[in-house]
């Protein structure tokens, strides 16, 4: 229902972001809109089926769903946890991490699990495991929203922005491969561990040891579950619709253009990356400092991706995240190939299909900058299909049965990231190591999205609902955590 005195919203970008901040603002009673430039919403939390099977293009397992914790609150107080199929990982086994010397480790979740596990592995490190989780706990906990609890300051906590995650874990462990053992995390956050702030590093530990959860049968239907909170409050979500155009007057956002149409609101949401705003306006929308530092931050890591369809019943399917060591001179970052499996659904026994993650550089596909999807040619199809043959011949020395038991793959790539997203290089997190504030000079234009903050399930819902409560002038994270 729309009224004269209806607020509302333009929100640039329909991924997670876009949609979490549109849905938050419609159900407070904004009429949104979501201009999206793909036939379909969704970004990252697409997911695509291919007869029985369905693969997700950016969401394998997230964290923050356990009990009190942000997800759950988050998806309660939207009124969507009923509709989304989520299954826990398993509990004993959630991330299995191979070693160089091709043994493994399966790190169990919950906390005393966790650091039992480490120190039976490591007993010479006893004292340092305890420390370390004891200071990880205590640093992950002062993410306040990440809790549901309102903001607090914690000065506790400044000296642990400005340390790298490999010098505080030095600083409680000597044993390198003990160590190396926490650089899985860098999948998730899109650092190494020299590169990764210690905070962030004790966030997402704390976030990942209470529990990591998964979608069954695809993301996808949080995706329809936002889509219909926006559509059921009035609003509307416009896709293919690239927005080029950004029109401000006296500091304020008076439209937003494709090549066609224009759209005007009380107020503007920028939810892609923030690159494609600088380069379609010289109006100064940030601080010139800040302006310098998102042209020259460098992008996070990308990577290609091999969606397999498995042939029934021959390979377990394993509710884990699997990551195997990747040896490559390019200096990759991860330096591991990440694989997920996700089950069949009338038997849970056997996986239907398998993820491979491997971290790749734009720069190997230059020959193809400038085709689009789907148009890149029968080369561009044998290289991939090399590239997938090499990676496969190469995990069967973990899994030897894994060729025989694909009937199908898809491979993507990072110019499918680059063109699908929008992000520069094909970055799977945006930019790396840069921080920026929700709010911009102009009166009425604010940033989402994973590309200024915090990525993932977790990140996103916390700026978007600090964005919400900054555009409403109250504070909702108390409604929130009450929310059944
Ligand atoms: C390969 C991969 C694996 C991942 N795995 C996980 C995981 O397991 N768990 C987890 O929690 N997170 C994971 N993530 C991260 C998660 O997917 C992202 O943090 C999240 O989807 C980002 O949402 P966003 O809205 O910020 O950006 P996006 O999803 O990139 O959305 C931006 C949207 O803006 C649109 N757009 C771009 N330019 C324009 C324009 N000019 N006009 C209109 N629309 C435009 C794009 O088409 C896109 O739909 C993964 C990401 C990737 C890439």
């Amino acid at each position: 229902m729309s009224n004269n005195n209806q607020k509302t919203a333009c929100i640039i970008g329909g991924g997670m972001s876009g949609l979490f901040t549109g849905a938050l603002l419609a159900k407070n009673g904004y009429k949104v809109t979501v201009l999206e430039k793909n036939h379909i919403i969704g970004g990252g939390l697409q997911s695509f089926r291919r007869g029985d099977a369905v693969f997700n293009t950016g969401m394998q397992t997230f964290a923050g769903y356990s009990p009190n914790m942000i997800c759950n609150g988050f998806f309660n107080y939207l009124g969507i946890n009923n509709n989304l199929q989520i299954m826990p990982t398993n509990s004993n086994v959630q991330e299995i991490i191979w070693m160089d010397d091709k043994s493994f480790v399966s790190l169990p979740k919950g906390r005393e699990a966790y650091q039992n596990y480490l120190i039976d592995l490591f007993p010479n490190e006893k004292v340092g495991i305890l420390m370390l989780i004891d200071t990880i706990f205590n640093i992950g906990h002062t993410y306040d929203y990440l809790f549901l609890r309102q903001v607090q300051l914690h000065p506790e906590t400044i000296k642990f922005a400005y340390m790298s995650a490999d010098s505080f874990i030095h600083q409680y462990i000597k044993d390198e491969k003990l160590i190396s053992i926490f650089s899985y995390i860098g999948w998730t956050t899109g650092h190494n561990l020299s590169a990764m702030p210690a905070l962030e590093f004790c966030m997402m530990l704390t976030l990942y040891i209470q529990g990591s959860y998964r979608f069954i049968g695809g993301s996808k239907i949080l995706v329809e579950s936002l889509n219909n909170i926006i559509y059921n409050a009035g609003g509307q979500i416009i896709n293919n619709t690239t927005i080029t155009d950004i029109e401000i007057i006296e500091n304020k956002v008076i439209s937003v253009a494709s090549q066609n149409k224009k759209w005007s609101a009380d107020y503007f949401i920028w939810a892609c990356s923030p690159k494609i705003l600088l380069n379609i306006t010289d109006y100064p929308i940030f601080r010139s400092s800040m302006t310098n530092r998102i042209k020259e931050y460098k992008n996070s890591f990308s990577c290609s991706i091999i969606f397999c369809k498995l042939k029934k019943h021959t390979f377990k399917f394993i509710n884990s995240a699997i990551y195997i060591p990747l040896f490559s001179s390019k200096k990759v970052f991860p330096q591991s190939l990440l694989l997920v499996t996700d089950p069949l659904e009338e038997n849970q026994q056997w996986a239907n299909t398998l993820d491979i993650y491997i971290p790749s550089s734009i720069d190997d596909f230059t020959q193809w900058n400038d085709t689009t999807l789907g148009l890149r040619g029968s080369e561009y199809e044998h290289y991939k299909s090399q590239f997938a043959e090499n990676i496969l011949n190469y995990i069967s020395l973990y899994y030897p049965s894994i060729k025989e038991n694909i009937d199908f793959y898809e491979v993507s790539t990072p110019l499918t990231i680059r063109d699908y997203y929008g992000n520069p290089n094909g970055a799977c997190y945006g930019q790396q190591g840069i921080y920026i504030p929700i709010k911009t000079k102009i009166s009425n234009l604010f940033m989402a999205g994973q590309a200024i903050q915090n990525q993932g399930i977790a990140g996103i819902a916390t700026t978007s609902i600090f964005l919400t409560e900054t555009i409403l002038g109250r504070s909702l994270i108390e409604e929130i955590a009450v929310a059944k």
